[in-house]
């Protein structure tokens, strides 16, 4: 609802260090998710806005490039003391647009500064390799290089942590930076881009574009963009792996997610439900890392869904502002609309909808509110089951052995995140051996790789050769050269039409 007697505050590009108003004509609500209410209208970049936030970057690239990587390091270090400074502000405003509660988002962000601080290790990650004599009088080393102007393009519902997944080693590696925030909760990019510039980065070299796929369009095409990062949904991962290759650029295109966690008969029920409950309904269930669906050995199941029930009974539904509230809305009316409507096709097709959201009270207020649901005896041709929900609904399966759940794991499209849950060290060892996923947790629901680790997962989770932030991150912002040099007397030179070999 937009109250026609309130002016919207207006979230602005961020082109060469500073604040621009858009002339495109064109812009969408950002909605606070808690009251259901407009909180601000974002500018939608025109081709010539997204142009202006290229040539800014592109011109800023030759000093950038040649600061020295103790400067760089030193600035990503001051960026790091004042994200820090901040990180209250920055839970607040990302809670207000996106809905999470503020407890939630302040783990966001402390995921997010963990990730400038690895880039603050950056003279040390740029570190190349070097063979002394390698042939006779000979020395050869590589060296990696910043690509030129990169973009990111960022979801929802990490609207601090995603960016920092990628701009603070972009920067670090000597690149120059476009950000594509989400349209749905973009205030959070511009304390970032106000605290980099108060960190010392130069003007230019970190820029926001917001908008939607226009934008998008515009930085796919563009042939000043040398690599583009991606996170969101899978359809528009794919679509963008495939037109940003077909342009020549590097791409790294993270897509969504279907994440199993097995519990076998010997886990600890009560460890079980605890991780269950809080990795599915953590953030609404909008997380590419949700627990999604419990597979469950037959026997345990009806005790595990009893201590899973017990727990969901006790989730504090309410605005994520407001202390004390352990789950917040969903991101829009429109998404919470079509996360409620699984529980009508679920149980049209079979699965037994044992708790359903849509009688919590908190439902029928003005927010986007939903309650949690359970949905049991799920069979993965259902819809509930092929599709990513992305919503506080836990869905169960039931199975009589590992194989038959490695085998539902493994034939699921999606590969981003799984877990076991079990006491027996082999089992565990012999998942982690099989299981085709990304990324696996051992008796932990949201194996969320730490900094100096890469994030991705694989198939529908992933397009692209290359995992984000951490090692993989700083070979995707760089490319490798090598040298091979000698410094002979030129009285032993001759001509030698031979191919080079060592001697
Ligand atoms: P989304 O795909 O709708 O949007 C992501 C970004 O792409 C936004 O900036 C949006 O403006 C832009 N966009 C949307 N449609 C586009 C189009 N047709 N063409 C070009 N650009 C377009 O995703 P979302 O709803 O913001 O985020 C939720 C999704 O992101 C879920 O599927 C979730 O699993 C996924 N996700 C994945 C990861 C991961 O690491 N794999 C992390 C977070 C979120």
């Amino acid at each position: 609802m937009i109250a026609a007697d309130v002016e919207l505050k207006s979230v602005v590009h961020w082109i060469h260090g500073k604040s621009v108003t858009s002339v495109s004509g064109r812009s969408g609500i950002v909605w606070n998710p808690a009251t259901g209410e407009a909180s601000a209208r974002v500018a939608f970049a025109s081709d010539e806005e997204v142009d202006a936030a290229v040539a800014a970057a592109k011109a800023a690239f030759p000093e950038w490039r040649a600061t020295p990587l103790a400067r760089r390091a030193e600035i990503m270090f001051r960026f790091r003391e004042l994200v820090d400074a901040h990180r209250q502000q920055l839970a607040e405003l990302i809670s207000l647009e996106h809905g999470k509660t503020v407890a939630d988002a302040m783990g966001e962000v402390a995921r997010g500064v963990e990730n400038i601080e690895f880039a603050c290790g950056i003279p040390n990650l740029l570190k190349g390799g070097f063979s002394e004599q390698a042939s006779r009088g000979i020395d050869v080393y590589n060296i990696r290089q910043p690509l030129g102007v990169v973009a990111g393009i960022t979801p929802f519902n990490f609207p601090a942590m995603v960016p920092l997944w990628m701009f603070p080693n972009a920067l670090a590696c000597g690149n120059t930076f476009i950000l594509k925030p989400s349209e749905k909760d973009p205030s959070a990019s511009l304390l970032l881009a106000d605290l980099l510039k108060r960190a010392g980065v130069p003007d230019g070299v970190f820029n926001i574009v917001q908008g939607d796929r226009a934008a998008v369009d515009r930085l796919l095409a563009h042939p000043d963009i040398k690599a583009i990062s991606f996170v969101g949904s899978t359809p528009v991962a794919r679509s963008i792996y495939e037109t940003g290759t077909r342009n020549g650029k590097r791409v790294q295109a993270l897509g969504g997610a279907k994440n199993h966690m097995l519990v076998l008969p010997d886990a600890d029920i009560g460890m079980a439900a605890d991780a269950a409950v809080s990795a599915a309904f953590g953030s609404a269930g909008e997380r590419c890392m949700a627990i999604s669906v419990v597979v469950a050995i037959d026997s345990v199941a009806d005790s595990l869904i009893s201590a899973i029930g017990e727990r969901m009974a006790k989730i504090k539904v309410g605005p994520g502002l407001e202390a004390g509230n352990d789950m917040g809305p969903l991101i829009t009316g429109e998404h919470r609309d079509r996360v409620a409507s699984y529980m009508d096709s679920a149980a049209e097709e079979g699965a037994t909808v044992t708790f359903d959201g849509r009688t919590h009270p908190a439902a029928a207020g003005k927010g986007f509110f939903l309650g949690t649901s359970l949905i049991d005896n799920v069979k993965t041709d259902m819809k509930c089951y092929k599709d990513e929900i992305f919503g506080p609904v836990l869905e169960v399966m039931r199975v009589n052995t590992y194989q038959e759940a490695l085998g539902v794991i493994n034939n699921n499209p999606f590969a981003n995140g799984t877990a076991i849950f079990t006491r027996d060290g082999g089992v565990a060892r012999q998942f982690q051996f099989d299981v085709e996923v990304g990324m696996v947790g051992i008796n932990v629901p949201i194996p969320v790789p730490v900094s100096y680790y890469s994030f991705g997962g694989w198939k529908a989770s992933l397009f692209g050769d290359l995992h984000m932030y951490g090692p993989e991150g700083v070979q995707f912002y760089t490319r490798g050269k090598v040298v091979t040099s000698r410094w002979p007397d030129p009285a032993t030179s001759s001509v030698n039409l031979g191919f080079p070999q060592n001697r």
